[in-house]
């Protein structure tokens, strides 16, 4: 397969630099070819997301909603396709995979619905025979700059929400996930999307975000990814007076009080450190323990670790795949060598029968290292997680603030006191109890505090505060 710009509802292939797409599980397999745009394909698709712009928005929002309708189809109709090239593309354990285009298909019919919600309040006017009323209006053209971490479900809950809003997109995604990109595009194009009204334009972060942030006329931006790169945008965007929304890092940490029921944590401790091979922002990467139950914690995860199988992407059976590339497996493998050298191995996953073909890293939970080291600040986003002990709630919740970050947070316990104290006190921007720090619902906001995010929220109805604007209309319908 080979990478496509979508303009204008033209295929285009960029005559740029060629990069080939090894597959992470078996590195000797080729699964595609990128071809790398320049800036020329930016203000390209600039122009016919301009173009396309001002009708789209005079639709109505029951047929912007019935176009968003069709593409969820579309891509019901591709599913497995689709999430069997994105695991073969990224990594994602296939199963995992298949969870992710669903809830783009449901993200898509749940936005297709804000179509037909009232998107204002009438106001009432202190005046005689005025009727007031606010109303929500499109931006305009919104960039979309997506990671390849989830190469289905990111772009369209930054896409469906900015379409129906009335706005048109250009979607730049990730290099580590063109491909797959590609393939969404040409679903979507399987639908009376409008030519223009979504843009797909496939390059390198720094030329074409830097083309589309500094130089394209767009209206907003949408990202997600480093914390750098998403503070380098918000710069961007600042001196030019444009929304925008960035999702960054994460230092998530999960805190198990004593009366925490520990048969049911521990698989939810794991899937949150480990799906994924630990690459979501909203990974578990710091267990606080309530030192009563440290070592009954410790022998549970070590035998729930001892059955946790690592494997190619495509296997059913497996519990996490690679890592997604090797930039990933080289930064995630600095990690785990610190880990080696300066923690102590709590627990570990068998190494994968398979580690040998491709970028494999065995999931580990290490103990021994104070608040402060790198292992418990930084973000690794990968497979090892890092276990501290609390002498209790009041420590627990001090040692989870203690980050940069402050994307989500959870707690396990059986005492509702303890848990309401701990929805309010985390400074997170997702606080969950007896729930996975990752795994927020699509129609409930998603976003963080603090270094995690510019303070905005995506999916649920908060995205439609992003993707519009408000204009307070009035009209003195009578003298
Ligand atoms: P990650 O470490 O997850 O790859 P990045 O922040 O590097 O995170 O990338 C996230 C997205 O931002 C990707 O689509 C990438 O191409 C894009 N990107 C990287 N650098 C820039 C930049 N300077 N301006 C705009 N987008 C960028």
């Amino acid at each position: 397969m080979q990478s496509k710009n979508w303009i204008g509802g033209e295929w285009i292939i960029p005559s740029g630099q060629e990069v080939t797409v090894k597959n992470p599980s078996r590195i000797t397999e080729e699964v595609g070819v990128l071809r790398l745009s320049d800036s020329s394909h930016v203000f390209a698709a600039e122009q016919a997301a301009r173009l396309a712009q001002k009708s789209w928005a005079e639709l109505t929002g029951a047929a912007r909603g019935e176009i968003l309708f069709q593409m969820a189809s579309a891509l019901e109709t591709h599913a497995d396709d689709l999430a069997r090239l994105a695991s073969q593309e990224m990594g994602k354990q296939i199963g995992e995979m298949r969870g992710e285009v669903a809830r783009g298909v449901n993200l898509l019919r749940y936005y297709a619905g804000e179509g037909m919600r009232s998107n204002g309040n009438l106001i009432p006017s202190a005046d005689t025979n005025v009727l007031q009323y606010s109303r929500r209006v499109p931006l305009g053209v919104v960039a979309v700059i997506t990671p390849w971490n989830f190469p289905v479900a990111i772009p369209i809950w930054k896409i469906a929400p900015a379409l129906i809003c009335g706005n048109t997109v250009i979607w730049k995604p990730a290099e580590h996930g063109a491909l797959t990109a590609t393939r969404l595009a040409e679903i979507f194009a399987e639908t009376k999307l409008p030519a223009g009204v979504l843009n797909l334009v496939i390059g390198k972060g720094r030329q074409i975000g830097n083309t589309l942030i500094e130089e394209a006329k767009i209206d907003a931006v949408s990202f997600t990814g480093s914390t750098d790169t998403g503070k380098q945008i918000a710069v961007g965007c600042a001196g030019r007076n444009i929304k925008y929304q960035t999702e960054m890092g994460g230092k998530n940490a999960a805190v198990v009080l004593a009366d925490a029921d520990l048969d049911k944590a521990v698989p939810i401790l794991l899937s949150g450190a480990f799906r994924s091979a630990g690459q979501k922002c909203t990974a578990t990467s710091r267990i606080i323990v309530e030192k009563a139950i440290y070592q009954p914690l410790v022998e549970r995860l070590q035998t729930a670790m001892a059955a946790l199988r690592v494997g190619e992407a495509s296997d059913h059976g497996a519990y996490l795949g690679p890592v997604a590339s090797a930039a990933q497996y080289e930064t995630v493998g600095k990690y785990v060598s610190l880990a080696n050298e300066q923690a102590r191995l709590v627990a570990e996953s068998p190494a994968a029968a398979v580690a040998d073909q491709g970028y494999f890293i065995r999931p580990m939970i290490v103990e021994g290292v104070d608040a402060s080291h790198a292992l418990v600040q930084e973000e690794v986003f990968g497979p090892l997680a890092v276990l501290l002990a609390a002498d209790g709630f009041e420590e627990a919740v001090e040692l989870c603030n203690q980050s940069v970050y402050g994307l989500s947070a959870s707690l396990f316990t059986r005492d509702l006191a303890s848990a309401h104290r701990f929805l309010d006190l985390a400074q997170a921007g997702m606080v969950r109890v007896n729930q996975e720090t990752a795994g927020v619902e699509y129609q409930a906001p998603f976003g963080g505090m603090k270094l995690s995010s510019s303070h905005t929220r995506e999916q649920g109805q908060a995205a439609l505060d992003f993707y519009s604007e408000i204009k307070t209309c009035a009209i003195k319908y009578a003298w």
